[in-house]
């Protein structure tokens, strides 16, 4: 089946007794065992499995072309049961650009616990040189946050197997229809369901899909299900039902990143666009090879400063000024201010996040922001 099909139908149990078309919310916490004392449901108690999270588990894993997912409270909590599962003592390698989330929790949370070489994955040729006896994987994102910066994932999954490393890729700022990383040789999938996924702004989540059932995995699904930061019943129902538009959200949005990247990349006032779908971007090469589209993150350079840059974000009428991604509304967003005074983020960046709006409306607004600054 193809993507569009697989959203729709994947994980749609439909209860014969009631006749509902869509799946209903599993709000119990608990479920009835029979005289013999088996769970003729198959579930046994919520935080262990519920009929929601088994649906968006099975379309996760479905869309991911994996073997298994495991659905978490938020993308941190999928992240960190990754981190959780490594044994102590082991060495990770990580992108320098790291989401700043994990780069936080990799810094505190597990700074006694592992030892991190942040490096720039696009060098490709001098990441082997960072491999220790006890490195034990490498965690990829691509997109990368701020800067667009594309990572080569089977050149990477080459490095890993050669190593017998583990190789995990987050996989947010594509979602599943843009980039399969597991067909490119990975190991895990990360997403941040928050984002494209959910596609709303609404709903917190994330989700680990795995390429094979194996013994990492089951410290992985011990993770999840006794330390119990899972996706309650409602989040998986929107996540699920977000999942049937997804495919043609990613159009939407790859269309609109595409029309405000070529826009902006021709605007006097613009210093420069990191977008991957871009002739001009530095790995636009790899995006093309490994990414069927280019998704609705982009970020631009305001020319002059911190003052000229302020003034946009302050203009736009469409876009919100908020954090997030991925949502039908766009987004923008002053990075430096909000990774605070160590951030390394030029100080006139700006991060969009491409809604669904007709691009004609966000050209326009775009437009009259950076007039007169
Ligand atoms: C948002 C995000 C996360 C963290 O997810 P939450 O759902 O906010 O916990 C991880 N990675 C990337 C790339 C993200 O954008």
């Amino acid at each position: 089946m193809k993507t569009e099909t697989i959203a729709i139908h994947s994980g749609n149990i439909i209860k014969s007794a009631t006749g509902d078309v869509t799946p209903a919310i599993s709000l119990s916490t608990t479920f009835l065992r029979n005289e013999n004392g088996d769970y003729p449901g198959g579930h046994i108690y919520s935080r262990v499995s519920n009929p929601n999270r088994n649906a968006l588990e099975t379309v996760l894993t479905a869309l991911e072309k994996g073997a298994d997912a495991c659905a978490f409270s938020s993308g941190n909590t999928a992240g960190m049961a990754m981190f959780q599962a490594l044994t102590p003592g082991s060495h990770i390698i990580a992108p320098d650009d790291m989401y700043w989330g994990f780069k936080k929790q990799l810094q505190t949370l597990f700074k006694d616990i592992l030892t991190i070489d942040f490096v720039d994955l696009t060098a490709i040729s001098q990441i082997e040189g960072f491999i220790q006896s006890n490195t034990v994987m490498i965690w990829t994102e691509t997109p990368s946050n701020p800067l667009l910066k594309i990572t080569d994932i089977s050149a990477i999954a080459a490095i890993c197997k050669k190593h017998s490393i583990m190789l995990a890729c987050d996989n947010t700022f594509a979602s599943p229809c843009l980039q399969n990383p597991i067909e490119l040789g990975a190991d895990v999938v990360m997403h941040s369901t928050t984002k494209y996924i959910g596609g709303h702004s609404d709903v917190l989540g994330g989700a680990l899909i795995t390429a094979k059932k194996d013994a990492f995995w089951e410290k992985i699904k011990n993770i999840q299900q006794v330390g119990g930061a899972v996706s309650s019943p409602f989040d998986c129902f929107l996540l699920l039902r977000s999942i049937k538009t997804l495919p043609y959200r990613m159009r939407g949005h790859s269309a609109n990143g595409m029309a405000l990247a070529v826009y902006l990349e021709n605007h006097p006032q613009v210093e420069a666009v990191y977008y991957p779908g871009l002739p001009s971007h530095p790995q636009h090469e790899i995006a093309k090879k490994q990414m069927s589209d280019y998704g609705g993150m982009l970020s631009i350079l305001v020319k002059g400063g911190n003052e000229e840059t302020k003034k946009v974000v302050n203009k736009v009428q469409l876009f919100a000024q908020a954090t997030s991604l991925g949502g039908v509304e766009s987004l923008i967003e002053h990075r430096a201010s909000v990774e605070g005074p160590d951030s390394k983020t030029p100080k006139n960046l700006l991060r969009i996040s491409v809604g669904l709006e007709h691009i004609d409306d966000l050209i326009a607004d775009m437009k009259q922001a950076l007039a007169n600054l």
